[in-house]
């Protein structure tokens, strides 16, 4: 019989056992840290902390964070535990926002991370007879990386197409009969735009039927904009270069992201004070690597902002559970004192009949203030229809009942606003 779950002694462990398991690993983690690395050593003694303070589980709490701050300024190899012999894989991130971040492994951290991801693409329903066509960016991001090592962890068969090349990727995957697709959920719509420019149906004319999206934050609407569209059973995929990439939680088919807790030790903090909050509250995602050789983080703020359970799921499995993101501290924006993320825009534009995917939002600010517009393109359909400024006061309407916030809408024609594949531009400054 095939089974359930890629590793079901650690995926339906008990609770309490899994804590046991965690407990024992954060002793061993912290000891190690401290006495390999000379940050780690320096950062717990000004704090007046010893590795044997871990007696218990909440104990972590007494340990400093580490912030992306840290990893810049000890950049590239400061936070390295091993001799650099034993690397044999180095990622980065894109560092658009300043220095990168690097991401380095052991033999054994490859080995982690093929086993999570594994664990991620069997609970997405992957399975050996499948073919994975993964239009992530090959190159020093981790993203296609981490759905490769999977995928071949699993036994099924990986398509490394990487990103771009629009047309080729429609043709490979009708012609290589791909069952998955992994890349940017904005880049799955273009897709769907281009196989229909070349006279595809994608609900009926592909073999898809699973989605891996991940690196962009997009909104439930979204999902159900995608599985629409093609046809296929869309999933999130979480993860950070800091932690290890992808895989670091896995979606179940009830669309609940359990994270690998065995490795992956979750805390939700107040992002203000730094206090730890209860299952169950909505705050900053703090993450522990508790099995990493190369580059183990402890206590890493994300940054992200999600609420964390500890809860049965009705999938079977009794990893803890967090919530999506609701979005990055850092895309967070504050207009007339409300607060703003790019998905709650995405949700409303979504909502209404005869709007696409396809969306900018206008951040504009002078001196202190902030304001916003938003551009979006309707359906072809929609747009012949014309009558159009209907069409924009109903978006107007809709964001104004989910934000109590007047925000211009402009419709501009199909086509207009610019595709990427990969990371879509969702907010521009001017
Ligand atoms: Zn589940």
């Amino acid at each position: 019989m095939e089974k359930k779950f890629w590793n079901p002694e650690v995926e339906t462990m008990s609770i309490s056992k899994l804590k046991e398991l965690q407990l024992k690993r954060l002793k061993k983690i912290v000891s190690y840290v401290y006495e390999n690395n000379s940050f780690y050593h320096k950062r717990f003694r000004e704090a007046g902390f010893k590795p044997e303070d871990i007696k218990k589980l909440e104990d972590i709490s007494k340990i400093p964070f580490l912030t992306k701050q840290d990893l810049r300024e000890y950049y590239p190899f400061g936070l390295v535990c091993v001799e650099m012999d034993d690397i044999v894989e180095i990622h980065a991130s894109s560092g658009t926002t300043g220095k990168p971040v690097v991401g380095l492994y052991t033999k054994n951290d490859l080995d982690i991370w093929a086993e999570v991801m594994a664990r991620s693409l069997w609970a997405n329903g992957l399975r050996r007879n499948d073919v994975l066509q993964n239009s992530y960016g090959y190159g020093l991001f981790t993203g296609a990386h981490g759905f490769e090592k999977g995928t071949q962890k699993i036994g099924a068969t990986v398509i490394p197409i990487s990103s771009g090349n629009t047309k080729r990727q429609i043709t490979v995957m009708k012609d290589f009969g791909s069952t998955a697709l992994a890349c940017t959920p904005s880049y799955s719509l273009y897709m769907a735009e281009v196989a229909e420019e070349m006279g595809f149906n994608p609900k009926e004319d592909f073999k898809l039927k699973i989605g891996c999206f991940g690196a962009e934050a997009w909104s439930e609407e979204m999902r159900k904009n995608i599985e629409d569209t093609w046809g296929i059973t869309a999933h999130e995929h979480y993860g950070l270069t800091e932690i290890i990439g992808p895989g670091v939680v896995s979606e179940c088919k009830e669309k609940k992201l359990h994270i690998n807790a065995d490795h992956f030790l979750a805390e939700i903090i107040d992002p203000e004070t730094g206090e730890t909050l209860e299952p169950g509250e909505e705050g900053e995602l703090v993450f522990t690597t508790l099995t990493k050789e190369a580059f183990p983080a402890i206590r890493f703020r994300t940054k992200d902002l999600a609420v964390y359970y500890e809860e049965k799921c009705e999938c079977g499995r009794t990893l803890p559970i967090q919530s999506r993101i609701k979005g990055r501290s850092d895309d967070m924006m504050k207009v007339k004192g409300v607060i703003v993320f790019p998905s709650q825009i995405e949700s409303a534009i979504l909502n209404i009949n005869g709007l696409s995917g396809n969306y900018q939002i206008i951040k504009t600010k002078k001196g202190s203030i902030t304001s916003l517009s938003v551009e979006v393109e309707p359906t072809e359909e929609r747009y012949k229809e014309g009558n159009l400024d209907d069409l924009a006061k109903k978006a107007e309407d809709e964001i104004y009942a989910i934000l109590n916030l007047h925000i211009p809408v402009k419709i501009v024609p199909p086509q207009s606003i610019p595709r990427s594949t990969g990371k879509a531009k969702r907010v521009v400054e001017k």
